[in-house]
């Protein structure tokens, strides 16, 4: 059983080990849950001697519907720059009004690449079916489907873009190996749908085939997301640090926090090159928000978290194993509370009391937590690749169009074809349609439609404009158009499903 859940990538500003100098933190306390659980977490910091200058700030719902649809005002943003460590209860993100998650905005915005979620089991202490986890999942943090960059495009069809880059890949795969050899683990595996997404998972997978050799000492494996959450959820002891692009890292690092025994359980750490934040892996939890009952545990793994990271090792060590001790103690909040294994039901106060009460205590049964001499993470520069020969061959023109059969649609389009681009393919939803497509495909009225360079031909961006200004005068209602570009003779874009 692994108690040691911080990270340690540091910014040197922070690195005082001294325990009696000062690091200045920003604090909010969030929504729904957020106040109860940061109260308690606070007075447990304060009791261990946390050496922290606090800076409160005010983010999330109350600032939202003050008509801030960000979520977060101006001088809020110069605390968190100016403090760079952020300790941040949960937020609830109001649905729909054209609100954007306070959370995306504050890891995009301060570049917080990296989110480390470490999930243990306490058994048999805390309930689970997985005694022996010991996971950390490291998440890709700002790019992905999370770039949130959506489009309505016609009657039908809304559209998501995935954003995948080389630099973001090579930081979170890089920082996924340093993070194994400073914290002695064993294996890292790379989870991605690349066998769909050959493009945008594509580079992430062959970004962690180009960097898993650089460490040797540290077993590699690759598997495709969907039977490799089914295996984190069946049997996470087969995992060790899992590296992920940001959606799927979401969603398996929730499964994993749940079946350690809670979701309440669970700490993050957001991290950056210069600013790094620190909260619960759970939400605000507005079903048992006010009543005294969730369990602080998730805020108080992120302390010990950021304790680390800003260099008090001893007071995070001292939190650490007086929270670990009362677990064995068998003082459990309700979604940890099992009459077999729990002797006190307790609300967050209490929880917070009696981890206060153990302070200077160690564990007697789980290891001791030891948080000494762990090396901060420092990342190679990204370096960019010499350029590619970058060659045009074609454009995909997304039409909207109600009518169903697509060879109507086609001779509409082999109208504007030029010397240098003709049709050569239409899909409907990602599946060829034309030519030759099946009568059984469903089709909606989102069109993709393929002009391809003619054989010897050198495509220019002139050619495709002449396509577009001809499909105007011929009324074919334009959403939208991507370039088809090969890469030093690679294919840059994909087939059509069936092609
Ligand atoms: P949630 O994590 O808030 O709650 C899921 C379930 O887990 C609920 O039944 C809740 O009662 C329980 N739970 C969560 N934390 C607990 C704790 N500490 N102790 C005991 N039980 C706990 O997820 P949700 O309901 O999907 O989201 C609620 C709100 O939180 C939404 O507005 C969402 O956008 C927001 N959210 C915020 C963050 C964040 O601030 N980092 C993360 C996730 C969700």
């Amino acid at each position: 059983m692994n108690s040691n859940t911080q990270i340690s990538n540091r910014p040197k500003a922070n690195s005082a080990k001294a325990s009696n100098v000062k690091t200045a933190i920003t604090v909010s306390y969030g929504d729904g849950i957020g106040p109860e659980i940061m109260e308690a977490t606070l007075r447990i910091l304060d009791a261990a001697g946390a050496q922290l200058d606090i800076d409160t700030i005010e983010v999330g719902e109350k600032v939202y519907t003050s008509g801030v649809t960000t979520g977060i005002s101006d001088s809020a943003w110069d605390t968190v720059r100016k403090n760079k460590i952020f300790f941040k209860g949960p937020i609830t993100t109001p649905q729909g009004g054209g609100y954007k998650s306070l959370n995306v905005t504050l890891r995009k915005t301060l570049g917080l690449y990296a989110n480390v979620r470490p999930c243990n089991s306490y058994y048999p202490f805390v309930d689970t079916r997985h005694p022996d986890m010991d996971v950390v999942i490291i998440r890709e943090n700002e790019e992905d489907l999370y770039a949130g960059i959506e489009h309505r495009q016609t009657d039908e069809v809304v559209q998501c873009l995935k954003l995948i880059t080389r630099p973001g890949c090579e930081r979170i795969i890089r920082y996924a190996f340093e993070y194994a050899k400073n914290q002695g683990r064993k294996k890292v595996t790379c989870m991605t749908k690349d066998n769909i997404m050959k493009q945008t998972d594509g580079l992430f997978h062959q970004v962690f085939r180009e960097i898993a050799p650089q460490y040797p000492d540290i077993q590699s494996e690759h598997l495709i997301v969907d039977i490799g959450t089914a295996l984190v959820a069946d049997s996470p002891e087969r995992f060790d640090v899992v590296v992920m692009p940001n959606l799927y890292g979401d969603i398996v690092s929730d499964v994993t926090s749940q079946i350690s025994g809670s979701v309440g359980l669970g700490g993050s750490a957001n991290i950056g090159s210069s600013c790094s934040m620190f909260e619960a892996i759970h939400g605000s939890a507005p079903d048992i928000a006010g009543k005294d009952i969730a369990n602080p545990s998730g805020l108080i793994q992120a302390a010990v978290m950021m304790l680390n990271h800003i260099g008090q090792f001893n007071v995070a060590e001292t939190v650490q194993n007086a929270w670990l001790r009362t677990l064995e103690q068998g003082v459990h909040t309700g979604d940890i509370y099992r009459k077999s294994q729990s002797k006190k039901r307790v609300g967050t106060r209490e929880f917070a009391d009696a981890v206060i009460a153990n302070l200077g205590v160690q564990p007697e049964f789980m290891s001791p937590a030891n948080f000494q001499g762990f090396q901060a993470i420092t990342l190679p520069e990204y370096t960019r690749r010499a350029a590619s020969k970058k060659e045009l061959k074609g454009v995909d023109v997304f039409v909207d169009w109600r009518g169903q059969d697509p060879d109507d649609l086609a001779a509409k389009l082999q109208v504007i074809e030029n010397p240098a681009l003709k049709l050569s393919m239409i899909t409907n939803r990602g599946v060829k349609v034309w030519p030759n497509g099946f009568d059984e495909t469903f089709c909606t009225d989102h069109w993709r439609c393929r002009y391809s360079a003619s054989k010897d031909v050198q495509v220019r961006k002139g050619d495709i404009i002449e396509v577009l200004q001809k499909a105007v005068l011929s009324n074919v209602d334009i959403i939208k158009t991507e370039n088809l570009y090969e890469f030093d003779g690679v294919r840059g874009y994909s087939l059509g499903q069936g092609q």
